[in-house]
């Protein structure tokens, strides 16, 4: 595959075209903040754009500016394949894998268009004609703005652009917490900020909006925890502790976290059984050396980052709890570390 260079890139998007933003399966803060934030900027640029998002995404991600106008491709595939067999220039954000975005996967392969992928997760794919890649970054949402910048248009990142950027990052770094936090980061945000984003208002939107439903799942999980020996833990759901708290998209994000924040815990999992879809969906968490990325694609037909990675078993959630527990134990002289 012939690559462009970023000046071909930048000569691309400065004439009209219609272009195509893709987010992950599954999109978090970050997928659809960066895929709204690059969206305004290039209908500011005269491009006909849309975000098509492989599927629903979490109720409380909809106030984000633009969410009103993204096509689910799960529920809308013929509205969203019209437009995606008629683009110029195609973008995938916050993933590098094609497996990360369902059936649009076979409509990335086989398009003519030009393919940009932005993204920060390790090791990524060829797939695409220009590849910004950095693993060093915390979110995607912060290449957006890099990214913008570097096309010299970084006066066009406006109120909207900047709450949708500052929700990815705030969310992707859990509230600027990961170590992938940078002094450019905050400089970034209060960029963003000076702009107009009202940070107080987004934390609001995004952490300050639970059902009673959902604290009650948190109550179940918290009550479901378990250590394994001093230094990992894990903690489980079932299909029907979710339907007893009445369980929406985006109920469990974060949960995994409360794990990790135990004395001493270096590595931690959830496993969310899913029967529709036949998976016990799995998040993994660790601190310092302890590389669950490794751990995600080796054991659980996943990925993500050296710290923060996710999967699924096909195998019952005890099964799939006994595995963990079978890897945390070949673990043990670096959890000891
Ligand atoms: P989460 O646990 O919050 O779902 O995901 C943590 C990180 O792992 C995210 O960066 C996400 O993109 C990545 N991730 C989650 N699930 C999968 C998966 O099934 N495959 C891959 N490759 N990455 C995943
Ligand atoms: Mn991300």
């Amino acid at each position: 595959m012939k690559k462009l260079t970023f000046e071909a890139l930048k000569a691309l998007i400065n004439t009209p075209k219609r272009v195509a933003i893709i987010p992950h399966i599954n999109p978090d803060g970050d997928a659809i903040g960066s895929s709204l934030g690059l969206s305004n900027y290039l209908v500011q640029k005269k491009h006909i754009v849309r975000v098509i998002s492989p599927n629903n995404y979490p109720d409380f991600l909809k106030w984000i500016p633009g969410t009103d106008k993204i096509i689910n491709f799960d529920t809308h595939p013929k509205e969203a394949s019209e437009f995606l067999n008629k683009i110029d220039i195609i973008f995938t954000l916050d993933f590098n894998s094609l497996n990360r975005c369902g059936e649009i996967k076979h409509i990335i392969e086989n398009t003519t268009a030009i393919k940009i992928m932005i993204d920060h997760h390790e090791q990524p794919e060829e797939y695409a004609d220009y590849i910004y890649s950095d693993t060093k970054m915390g979110s995607t949402c912060e290449m957006i703005y890099h990214f913008i910048e570097r096309l010299g248009d970084g006066k066009m990142i406006n109120k909207e652009i900047g709450t949708a950027l500052y929700t990815g990052i705030m969310t992707d770094t859990a509230s600027f917490r990961f170590p992938k936090t940078s002094p450019t980061t905050h400089r970034v945000v209060a960029t963003l900020i000076e702009n107009g984003v009202n940070h107080s208002k987004i934390h609001n939107n995004i952490y300050d909006n639970n059902s009673v439903e959902k604290l009650k799942l948190i109550g179940i999980a918290l009550n479901n925890l378990r250590l394994i020996d001093s230094n990992a833990s894990f903690i489980t759901l079932s299909q029907s502790e979710l339907d007893q708290c009445a369980y929406k998209k985006g109920d469990t994000e974060g949960l995994v976290n409360y794990g990790l924040s135990i004395k001493d815990i270096k590595l931690t999992a959830i496993f969310i059984e899913n029967k529709e879809e036949e998976i016990i969906k799995i998040s993994l968490r660790s601190k310092g050396n302890i590389d669950v990325n490794q751990i995600a694609k080796k054991y659980f037909n996943g990925g993500g980052h050296k710290n923060a990675s996710g999967g699924k078993s096909y195998d019952s959630i005890d099964k799939t709890v006994n595995l963990f527990k079978s890897i945390v134990a070949s673990y043990k002289n670096l959890l000891n570390e």
